[in-house]
């Protein structure tokens, strides 16, 4: 379970196995609420209302967002692009790839934090989790207990709400390219087609395993973006941040007196922010590759600090040069101006440029009639198109 963590001694080759072949310490988060987690809901629930929704909507008698794989050709909204213009997608990928690397190098990874689908499956699921057995020290409890009936309903129920997303999920991802409500009436019906049910299943399962079980485990082990993201920070970038100056020397102390007047810092070593963490690590032993960015440890230590009627931001969104130089947010938003990121943003400028250049140049912008195409051929949609 995630209490404070204990950086391990490498000394002997024995203690190297053990680091090397480090069993999983199951994560049990505790429960934040405050600015951050309240950001983090919102976004979730944005994102989840585009990719649940999204397949639903129609535009001029087509579903709106289609892969079309029978025909092969993309729908989005009346742009119509057939196989020998999907080339033209490459642009808009190389744009959203090189706008998360602009945003990296400003602002940390809030997008793993509040946007990746393994963060935004994991805290839905961390959300239904958390409403059957209880907040952390309920949890712990439940796992600790003898298998009995009261532990077997409430596995069970968790576990049948997570499969029925991750089922609904699965449904949503295949109906992006086969129409959706033709799938849903061939599941109904009996007659979908097996390349559509192996889909269904496989995202399925993918969404239960990572989000239910891996969670951070894919972060730390599968996810390149996590081991790339070094690479792209500098001594600017705004990350979350823990302010040893004023923290340490950490320890219990006196509300009723200044904490340098008892010789401590302000950090009480409640180990809060470590339990409220969903990766488990704890963000006063410095800036580690398994941090997300999601600000739960601001929520729950400013929530301290405000109890024992301290200042906030003893942990905080700050680059590593505004902690080393205390500087404040102007002098921070300054940094902005700085010739990396500049350099992106321009970079950046110039592909968004050819990509609208090319889309107009395809025409693919012209409206399609209805039921037709501005650049393939229009046919009906098959209603038991194969999966992907
Ligand atoms: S929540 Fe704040 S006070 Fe408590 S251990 Fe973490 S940094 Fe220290
Ligand atoms: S250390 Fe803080 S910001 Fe980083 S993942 Fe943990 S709770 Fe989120």
């Amino acid at each position: 379970m995630n209490g404070p963590a204990r950086r391990p001694q490498a000394g002997a080759w024995q203690t190297t196995e053990q680091v090397l072949h480090a069993t999983r310490r199951k994560v049990y988060n505790r429960h934040v609420g405050g600015v951050f987690a309240r950001w983090r809901a919102a976004l979730v629930l944005c994102t989840q209302a585009v990719f649940y929704g999204l397949p639903w909507l129609q535009w001029q008698g087509r579903q709106a967002v289609l892969f079309d794989l029978v025909q092969r050709r993309v729908d989005c909204f009346g742009l119509s692009l057939a196989t020998q213009d999907l080339a033209l997608l490459v642009l808009p990928a190389l744009i959203a790839g090189y706008a998360l690397f602009l945003f990296t190098a400003i602002a940390g990874r809030l997008f793993c934090g509040y946007a990746c689908p393994q963060t935004v499956y994991t805290e839905v699921f961390m959300w239904i989790e958390q409403w059957v057995e209880g907040d952390r020290l309920a949890r712990i409890r439940l796992d600790s207990q003898p298998p009995g009936l009261r532990k077997f309903a409430r596995k069970t129920l968790k576990h049948t709400l997570w499969l029925a997303l991750a089922l609904w999920t699965g449904v949503t991802f295949v109906g992006y390219f086969t129409p959706l409500r033709a799938l849903l009436a061939g599941l109904l019906h009996g007659s979908a087609g097996g390349w559509q049910l192996f889909w269904i299943a496989f995202y399925a399962l993918a969404t239960y395993g990572n989000a239910g079980f891996l969670r951070e485990q894919v972060c730390k082990h599968l996810c390149p973006y996590a081991r790339l993201q070094p690479r792209m920070f500098d001594a600017d970038t705004v990350s979350v941040r823990y302010d040893a100056a004023r923290g340490e020397p950490r320890g219990m102390r006196r509300r009723d007196l200044p904490a340098r007047a008892q010789g401590r810092g302000d950090c009480v070593d409640c180990s809060i922010c470590v339990q409220v963490c969903p990766t488990g690590i704890d963000i006063r032993e410095g800036p580690q590759y398994l941090c997300i960015d999601c600000g739960a440890c601001i929520d729950a230590c400013d929530q301290v600090m405000l109890s024992l009627q301290s200042p906030r931001g003893l942990i905080r969104h700050v680059s590593a040069a505004g902690l080393e130089n205390r500087w404040g947010w102007r002098e921070q938003a300054a940094r902005l101006l700085r010739p990396r990121i500049l350099a992106h943003a321009a970079l950046l400028l110039v592909l968004a440029g050819v990509s609208g250049a090319e889309l107009a140049r395809h025409g693919v912008a012209q409206p399609r009639a209805p039921g037709g195409s501005g650049v393939a051929a229009a046919a009906p949609a098959a209603p038991a198109a194969r999966a992907p």
